[in-house]
């Protein structure tokens, strides 16, 4: 092949104008595949997947539908749309998909904000909400977690204000693994305008067993304004696949179809989330070996001396502040890779029970080291 000759004069001409708004974009950090050590397997606990492979009844549906994929998939996402309504109890008009919930959650936002319009959430929490807000024009209004962790819906209430379109509930928390109480939440959405919209991003519900969680859909029910954000990529183990979904009322779930990208689910993508959902008794199985493990690392770590808050997803809070990058290192020299936070602390995926037995043991030598 020969080269293209450089456009005339294309060095010296008028740089491209690109928004403003992409100066100010927070970067996503991915989880970064775990280094390779001699003799030692490696673990990627960076990014709350699923350490089961897909089930055999979904791996089956994704090939039958591999063999079709010079097609485009169904626009209107119809038959995962359907499933989703009947397994959840509501009509099938209140189902928007996307790729991925973080799809959804991009279609929130363009749903509802114009410039300089205000998306309150609480921080820490999941990296997506300032970078989609900052896309979209929209100013995030973040409010730093209580003590413990934990979401501070009262001062988050507070923050509302005229320009407030969205706020975001991630509830349990990523990167903190805490729930927001039941009770806590009906005072809070009580105070929250009904203009104003409000998501309860529950990615990891299935993990949840607090007595005292709140019930997202019986909130969504009752008030207008809520809406529930889910993904198939956590504890349905499709990470790889992008399908996520809103419930949201009627004219906000329309709203949102508007703002979809045309054909984002893809045909793979649909037809392994509706296996999926025919196989959610076999899946909760592995979600209860999952939780049974994160009791197991969240007692030990305690045995240890650690201050762990109540953990309620597949993954585990340890709060470090500036021992993070050391601990995170520690992590690695051990085939674990982890997810630090500044210097905020260290996010690990509850995993096979091998990586969670060497991490058990890198924290506890790394404690004993610190603390004696
Ligand atoms: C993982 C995660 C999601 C889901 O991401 P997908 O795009 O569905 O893979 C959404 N919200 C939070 C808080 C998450 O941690």
């Amino acid at each position: 092949m020969t080269a293209v000759p450089p456009a005339q004069g294309a060095a010296d001409g008028a740089p491209v104008r690109l928004r403003g708004a992409l100066d100010a974009l927070p970067v996503y950090t991915p989880g970064r595949p775990a280094t390779v050590r001699e003799g030692l397997t490696a673990y990627k606990i960076s990014s709350n997947e699923n350490p089961f492979p897909p089930l055999p009844s979904v791996l089956e549906a994704v090939r039958g539908a591999a063999g079709g994929v010079n097609r485009y998939p169904d626009l209107a996402v119809a038959e995962l749309t359907e499933a989703l309504a009947a397994h959840l109890g509501v009509p099938a008009q209140r189902i928007a998909t996307g790729p991925g919930s973080v799809g959804v959650l991009d279609q929130l936002v363009r749903a509802t904000c114009d410039d300089g319009d205000e998306v309150v959430f609480a921080w820490r929490s999941f990296e997506a909400y300032p970078i989609l807000t900052t896309l979209a024009g929209a100013r995030p209004v973040m409010v730093p977690l209580a003590p413990g962790a934990r979401h501070d819906l009262a001062a988050m209430a507070d923050a509302v204000t005229e320009r407030t379109r969205l706020v975001l509930v991630c509830t349990p928390n990523n990167p903190t693994g805490t729930t927001v109480g039941a009770a806590e939440l009906e005072a809070f959405l009580d105070r929250v305008p009904p203009e104003v919209l409000v998501v309860l991003d529950e990615a990891y519900l299935e993990f949840v067993d607090a007595p005292d969680a709140p019930d997202a859909m019986a909130q969504h029910r009752a008030r207008p304004n809520v809406v529930v954000l889910r993904t198939f990529s956590k504890a349905y183990g499709l990470a790889g696949l992008r399908v996520g979904y809103a419930v949201a009322h009627e004219p906000v779930a329309r709203a949102l179809r508007a703002c979809a990208l045309p054909f984002g689910v893809n045909s793979l993508a649909q037809v392994a989330a509706v296996a999926s959902l025919e196989a959610a008794d076999e899946l909760a199985v592995r979600v209860k070996e999952i939780v049974a493990e994160r009791e197991r690392v969240v007692a030990a770590l305690r045995e240890q001396g650690w201050e762990i808050p109540d953990q309620q997803a597949n993954f585990v809070w340890f709060d470090l502040g500036e021992e993070t990058p050391d601990f995170a290192q520690a992590c690695d020299a051990e085939g674990l890779t982890v997810r630090p936070y500044g210097l905020d602390g260290v996010r690990a995926t509850v995993a096979e029970p091998e990586a969670n037995d060497r991490l058990l043991e890198v924290a506890g030598r790394f404690r004993r080291a610190r603390h004696g």
